[in-house]
């Protein structure tokens, strides 16, 4: 199996972290969401431990909320001792909704308009990412009204172009996020912060991109922000004490993918920052990263059931399952590849190939295309790997589907995190 939680019970069935798959569409009804938490916390201990190992103390990972942001998630990755980056009210109102402490949220966003500003203020968070020069200046005021020293990195684009999709890519210069050192502006972009009398600037903030595999496109990123802290010092005697590298280490989704060294590259990185601090004679700073995809995308598999089975003669067999592009847009986003298989018959040869599609009425409506599985029947559960990440998250009402409940899975136990929703639910903003 792609993850070593998964595998074959003596029934045949699919089980995940030891459950049987069947069992639990059985019980809470499908679609579902099944979340290992136990995976989960593997993939926040190798990040704190590879950190801990070589990086400088007061280093750490934030749990990029985006990912996957329900009140159970923040439990999890608090106790792990991860902080949290939130990128609207609405993720900072459900990490405080969960008890997760503010002081530890790290609000981002390119366009924070001045309630969302207020609120955060209000809500005590952490540290603000400040995108751009508008962003500052309000943040400045309405700091300055509640006489607080409110923390900030400034977020840079690098200018870098990481091997993975336009749509992830975030860090080159021609982006809507951060403010571009190449062009000159991030170094405006600094005078000013350094002069607004209630931020304190901890340090600079860059995200290259998503899905990325290998330790390079990291190490650039590392010496283009450098490069550019030390020219800071040399010009304002500013000297940063935080980098924040952002998210992005890829995730393995099918066979065909690497499995990313997560460790490896962290050490591999924190190599490359050192040598280049001693070349500079600059003091290492601390590191942060922002992982979201790498912490929650294995932990998650997506449990369908089997509708209708059709040959289009000539052309390719479709199987359609009970939810889609409603609860995972990835495929008709960004035609992203996935593991499925037929839970049902996991122990059976994968020698029947498919096309997945949903119930939307949209012709897009696909979870996967031309792949192969036990061939199923009605009746039969359909599993879709690696789906922890982007699809809770990203999932809507259209058609009118209802959102799927999502169950967490740790120690052999089952316990319901999200409630399927209700017709109720769906017309309940509705006067
Ligand atoms: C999306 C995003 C992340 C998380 O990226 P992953 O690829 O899920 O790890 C982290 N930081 C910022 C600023 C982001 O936009």
């Amino acid at each position: 199996m792609l993850y070593s939680n998964l595998s074959v019970n003596d029934a045949g069935h699919l089980a995940i972290g030891g459950i049987d798959a069947l069992d639990l569409a059985e019980r809470f009804g499908t679609p579902l969401y099944v979340l290992d938490e136990d995976m989960v916390r593997e993939n926040c201990r190798t990040y704190l431990t590879a950190i801990g190992e070589c990086l400088p103390e007061g280093s750490g990972a934030l749990y990029a909320s985006k990912a996957l942001c329900f009140k159970g998630i923040y439990p999890v990755v608090e106790s792990e001792g991860m902080g949290v980056d939130a990128v609207s009210p609405g993720e900072i109102y459900t990490a405080r909704a969960a008890g997760f402490p503010a002081e530890r949220i790290y609000f981002h966003g390119t366009n924070k308009t001045d309630d969302d500003i207020r609120y955060a203020l209000n809500a005590g968070v952490g540290c603000f990412v400040v995108d751009n020069f508008n962003e500052l200046a309000v943040l400045q005021s309405e700091a300055a009204k509640r006489g607080v020293m409110q923390r900030v990195l400034l977020r840079v684009t690098v200018g870098l172009d990481p091997h993975t999709l336009a749509a992830i890519n975030t860090g080159r210069v021609d982006s809507q996020f951060g403010i571009p050192i190449e062009t000159g502006q991030a170094e405006g972009f600094l005078f000013e912060a350094l002069a607004q009398p209630n931020l304190q600037v901890d340090g600079f903030h860059s995200h290259i991109g998503s899905q990325i595999f290998e330790a390079d496109s990291f190490c650039d990123q590392v010496d283009i922000m450098l490069r550019f802290a030390v020219a800071m010092r040399d010009k304002f005697g500013y000297v940063a004490s935080v980098f924040n590298l952002g998210g992005g280490f890829g995730v393995r989704y099918v066979e065909s993918d690497d499995q990313v060294d997560i460790a490896g590259n962290i050490h591999a990185i924190a190599e490359h920052l050192s040598a280049g601090c001693a070349a500079a004679g600059y003091p290492v700073p601390r590191v942060l990263f922002e992982p979201g995809r790498s912490i929650v995308a294995n932990a998650g598999t997506t449990l369908y059931t089997t509708g209708g089975i059709k040959t289009v003669e000539g052309y390719r067999d479709y199987v359609t399952v009970d939810g889609g592009m409603t609860d995972n847009p990835r495929y008709a986003l960004y035609k992203s590849a996935y593991t499925v298989l037929n839970a049902s018959h996991a122990d059976a040869e994968p020698d029947f190939t498919c096309t997945i599609a949903g119930r939307c009425c949209e012709s897009g409506d696909r979870i996967a295309e031309d792949i192969s599985m036990a061939r199923p029947e009605r009746g039969d559960v359909i599993a879709v790997l690696v789906t922890g990440a982007y699809n809770y998250a990203m999932s809507m009402n259209y058609n009118r589907i209802p959102r799927p409940a999502l169950v967490m899975v740790s120690g052999g136990e089952a316990r319901l995190a999200v409630r399927r929703q209700t017709f109720d639910d769906l017309i309940a903003c509705e006067l």
